[in-house]
């Protein structure tokens, strides 16, 4: 009984060869491959956007390829619409991939790009490692493994399947065959060849030259209740197979990282540049901690998309956090897009990727304060339609009107920075509704003037005699200050600073009165405008309602 013998018994169908496969999947001849390969769990993580950001750009500096490959060799935890949702993120983001798989349909010659379609693949490539005498099935029950934790708990000892404590390593092919005939139930383990105690050289792109313990633990490489591979099994065949030159991953898996240079040592391959990403995390209170799914909404990306955020504002604000230099080649170079940037791993922080919702805020504000009206228009228009029916019927009652008072204190020198993400769109512009206007419950946001009386009195009066709705907005505001002089205001603030005593108020407290009276809202944008828009008989309304 020979190893060939166990891995025929093993895969008796399996008639092509790791050498088979080369050929498939030949050599890309130099150019730059990098993979997005998320596991479907149902929740697109900041994380993976993060690690897909990079990915795109090694891949757009380098004229390379980019491909998404879907790793759901853990079924339990796969969900229908997982795989919809990491699509669409992708999408949303811009970040497409040159190779992938959707519906079943195949872009690329290097696929399936879903795990679970390359179970033949793995297969051939354990069958090999059988045969060569580096795997073997391993009989030990949940129990026995279990019993074998506690112990070295107990001993205080490494954990792990390795050494004298891999008892299935020493069991005989025909032993092996034995039990496999009687029906026992098996995993597949590699067998390692390493010495815990040995030190290796490990290259990572972000943290530099690394010396890390070889690996000596007999890792599971195929489970038994789906015959798929684990993580580090698959992840060796497909980025060997895929032609990954770069393999771009979240630093937790950095302490495994002996278990793949082990395995591909075993097949001769070359093995991938690593990418060692570090955690994102965030400031709460004095202390930093990382970014977490249970505890922070920011960590999915559904909380960027429900909220409203230009897909840019999310890219540009993740980008400083990947490179420490981006803010700075940004400010120089503002008409460039993020992937003119030349990534460099060696500019990550090696210590954490500190995320901060205030800078993404700041920079959402100042993406949309420089957008055309137009353009604000339709991306608003794009998210209402997703996530807000509300803001959905205010648009189509008057899409023109609705772009007007996008357009207040736009398109100018110095844009209002009011809007943060779209779903706030709706919270400052209501009011240039009448049909809000008039239903809701409605707080008038008085300031220094709060007599009902004198409130009359400043509207009947400028309604009167200085309102006409042809004035240019100098004539506009000239005319408010002339009735700051008739009502006994300053229409100067200079003067009114110097003898405030000899007035009732100034020409800012008018104006408030002009403007809440009209928007509820003490603080807008450009009161002339805001008239503009609504017109004569509207305004005329409002004012008569107090
Ligand atoms: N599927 C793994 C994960 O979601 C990918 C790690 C990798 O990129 O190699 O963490």
């Amino acid at each position: 009984m020979t190893n060939k013998d166990l891995a025929e018994l093993i895969f008796p169908n399996i008639d092509k060869t790791v050498e088979d496969y080369e050929k498939i999947y030949p050599s890309r001849n130099g150019k730059v491959v990098t993979r997005f390969a998320p596991s479907p769990t149902g929740y697109v993580h900041i994380g993976g956007i993060y690690q897909a950001i990079i990915d795109y750009l090694i891949t757009k500096n380098n004229n390379g390829i980019f491909m998404l490959r879907i790793e759901d060799t853990d079924q339990k935890r796969e969900l229908d619409t997982a795989v919809d949702l990491i699509n669409e993120a992708i999408n949303h983001y811009g970040l497409l991939p040159d190779e992938y798989e959707i519906n079943g349909q195949i872009v690329g010659k290097y696929g399936p790009y879903v795990q679970s379609e390359r179970k033949e693949i793995y297969h051939a490539f354990i069958k090999h490692l059988i045969e060569i005498g580096r795997a073997y099935p391993c009989f030990c029950t949940k129990e026995t493994l279990d019993e074998l934790r506690v112990m070295q708990e107990h001993k205080k000892q490494r954990t792990g399947y390795y050494g004298k404590y891999a008892k299935c390593r020493n069991l005989s092919v025909s032993e092996m065959i034995d039990n496999i005939k009687q029906g026992k139930p098996y995993v597949i383990r590699f067998k390692s060849n390493g010495d815990f105690e040995k030190k290796f050289k490990f290259h990572d792109e972000v943290k530099g030259d690394l010396e890390l313990s070889e690996n000596d633990e007999d890792f599971v490489i195929m489970k038994s209740d789906n015959l798929l591979p684990t993580y580090h099994f698959a992840h060796l065949v497909d980025d060997h197979l895929m032609r990954t030159t770069h393999v771009v991953r979240g630093e937790e898996w950095l302490s495994s990282a002996p278990k793949h240079i082990e395995l591909f040592d075993a097949f001769g391959f070359e093995h991938p540049k690593y990418v060692h990403t570090p955690l994102i995390i965030k400031k709460e209170g004095n202390s930093i901690r990382k970014i977490s799914k249970r505890k922070d909404p920011e960590a999915s990306m559904s909380y960027y998309s429900e909220l409203g955020y230009p897909t840019r504002a999310v890219i540009e604000s993740l980008m400083t956090i990947i490179n420490s230099n981006y803010e700075e080649w940004h400010t120089e170079n503002p008409d460039k897009i993020f992937t003119d940037f030349e990534y460099n791993p060696e500019k990550m922080s090696s210590s954490g990727a500190l995320y901060d919702l205030e800078k993404l805020n700041n920079i959402s504000k100042e993406i949309i304060s420089k957008m055309k009206a137009e353009d604000l228009y339709d991306e608003s228009y794009k998210w209402a339609c997703k996530y807000s029916e509300s803001l959905k019927s205010l648009i189509e009652y008057d899409r023109e009107y609705y772009k007007n008072i996008l357009n207040i204190e736009r398109e100018q020198e110095k844009p209002r920075k009011d809007i943060v993400y779209y779903s706030m769109i709706e919270s400052l512009i209501w009011y240039m509704y009448d049909d809000r206007f008039y239903n809701s419950e409605k707080e008038y946001e008085w300031k220094n003037i709060t007599d009902k009386e004198e409130i009359k009195n400043i509207l009947d009066l400028y309604i009167s005699k200085y309102y006409d709705e042809n004035d240019d907005k100098d004539t506009w505001f000239n005319k408010v200050k002339e009735m700051c002089d008739e009502l006994g205001y300053a229409s100067n603030i200079k003067e009114y600073k110097k003898n405030p005593e000899a007035f009732k108020g100034n020409v800012s407290d008018i104006s408030t009165v002009l403007r809440v009276a009209l928007t509820t809202k003490s603080n807008t944008p450009d009161l002339y405008c805001i008239m503009k828009l609504l017109g004569k008989d509207r305004i005329i309304k409002r004012y008569n309602e107090i």
